[in-house]
């Protein structure tokens, strides 16, 4: 298998660290304060790709996301919906609603949170304060009048900072910051914890007799987790490209500074953008969508995974309505070749079969080969393209939708049951009373069975159903 490193940023051969068979992911989650946006869904659904992928090539995965549902965000959205709550309920009250929410839109997109575990932020403080402590103790890290900060300048004598974006140093070495999401072109000391302002959640902390009651900073959530998970070195960390810097460098530096391994992560995979209508979303440019929004518009979920998956995860995606509903038609067309199970006798062919099969393997090779999405569903619609009304093997219709379920996420199976016995039935009356000139009462079937979503295509001796 075969993945673009940011690390060595070069595409290599994949392998994991230990000889254990089983691949160790971690990817950023959601900050759980509102519903996800779709360019975060998007990032979602490549790092499902990337496990089920993972799986194809043989490998089995241990997965793993984070709810950060502590962050300076998080905190200033529980206090603004919750002010008459003690900050700690709020905090709780509004992150766990969302985080909720979040695992049920992860299911209508397709991503399998079966295969996930996640760990929240608020489970992990005692280990947080451990990592800032032994930093702390080695130097690398410095008690400051608002919260412990961590010492790009004193990292820098055994280690190098920027290995993944290669981000130029302050000019004044003692900068720092305290927001969680600077969105600077050059590093400063960040925040590993912040004391306690007003009005804030915060949880006892000490470190040589200085009270430091507070909270930790987003950073230190993502190193604790993963490692706390995982071990150090893990195989892959996944994310968007807006997380190299500064929270993926960060990460890097904290799991291996002072006497910690020079390793954090051996493979870091990050995906482009999404863009909306070809630029970058914004709330202020009325583009920011959600798949309330999508959903809303009457587009399935799969639609929006369709979407993602036609562009390769290193390119980036243009949701625009015109391109989802390509993608819409695109799914429909699959889930109707998939409809003709029911419909048309197996006419056994094995050379059908073997055709078939060689293109599900050139798919899965394209998966293979840095998650090549696009390519992967061009081999697909080739092997539909091999079914006809006139020859469909059903052991080969069945070998494309276990791929296109379980390798793509597309969940084609569960979406195209048999039609009720009663819409067969009219449908054979329909067909006779078109057979006996009744044009009348073949219409008004038609038109029903059009009303509840099946239309109707007839060939010479039978009707063939799909759902719209
Ligand atoms: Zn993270």
């Amino acid at each position: 298998m075969k993945l673009f490193n940011t690390r060595t940023k070069q595409v290599d051969e994949f392998k994991p660290l230990d000889d254990s068979n089983v691949v160790r992911i971690y990817s950023c989650g959601p900050t759980v304060y509102n519903h996800a946006h779709i360019g975060n869904l998007s990032a979602y659904i490549v790092a499902d790709m990337l496990r089920r992928s993972v799986q194809l090539a043989g490998y089995e995965t241990r997965h793993v996301m984070n709810f950060t549902d502590v962050d300076d965000k998080t905190i200033r959205d529980s206090a603004r919906n919750y002010p008459d709550l003690d900050p700690a309920e709020a905090l709780t009250k509004l992150t766990r609603h969302y985080e909720t929410i979040f695992l049920c839109e992860m299911q209508e997109i397709g991503n399998d949170t079966e295969s996930l575990t996640f760990v929240r932020a608020t489970d992990s403080i005692e280990a947080m304060k451990t990592l800032i402590t032994n930093l702390v103790n080695q130097g690398v890290a410095y008690i400051a009048d608002d919260g412990v900060y961590f010492s790009i300048s004193k990292y820098q004598e055994s280690r190098r900072y920027g290995q993944l974006s290669h981000v130029e140093l302050a000019a004044d070495t003692k900068s720092r910051v305290n927001n969680d999401e600077y969105d600077k072109d050059s590093a400063q000391d960040f925040a590993l914890w912040k004391t306690q302002k007003p009005g804030e959640p915060a949880w006892s902390f000490t470190i040589d007799d200085v009270d430091l009651t507070g909270r930790p900073g987003w950073h230190i959530e993502c190193s604790v987790m993963s490692v706390g998970e995982l071990g150090q070195p893990f195989d892959i960390h996944t994310g968007g490209i807006d997380l190299i810097f500064p929270h993926h460098e960060n990460e890097i530096a904290q799991s291996t500074a002072g006497d910690q391994p020079e390793l954090y992560a051996n493979f870091f995979v990050h995906n482009e953008h999404l863009l909306v209508d070809g630029i970058k979303m914004a709330k202020s440019k009325r583009n920011f969508y959600t798949l309330v929004d999508v959903k809303e518009q009457h587009f399935d979920p799969l639609d929006f995974r369709m979407l993602i998956l036609q562009s390769h995860y290193q390119s980036a995606s243009n949701f625009s309505w015109d391109n989802l509903t390509a993608a819409q038609n695109r799914r429909r067309n699959w889930r109707n070749k998939a409809e003709l199970r029911w419909q048309i006798p197996d006419s056994s062919d094995d050379g059908q079969v073997e055709i078939v099969n060689n293109l599900l393997d050139q798919a899965k090779a394209a998966l293979l080969d840095n998650l090549d999405t696009p390519n992967a569903l061009k081999y697909i619609d080739e092997a539909f393209d091999q079914l006809s009304y006139d020859n469909l093997s059903h052991f080969a219709l069945d070998n494309i939708i276990n791929f296109i379920d379980d390798c793509l996420g597309l969940a084609i199976r569960i979406a195209t049951p048999n039609i009720s016995e009663t819409d067969r039935n009219d449908i054979q009356i329909r067909f006779e009373a078109k057979t006996n000139k009744d044009f009348e009462r073949a219409d008004q079937i038609r038109q029903s069975l059009s009303s509840n979503g099946i239309l109707l295509n007839d060939l010479s001796d039978h009707t063939i159903w799909n759902r719209q």
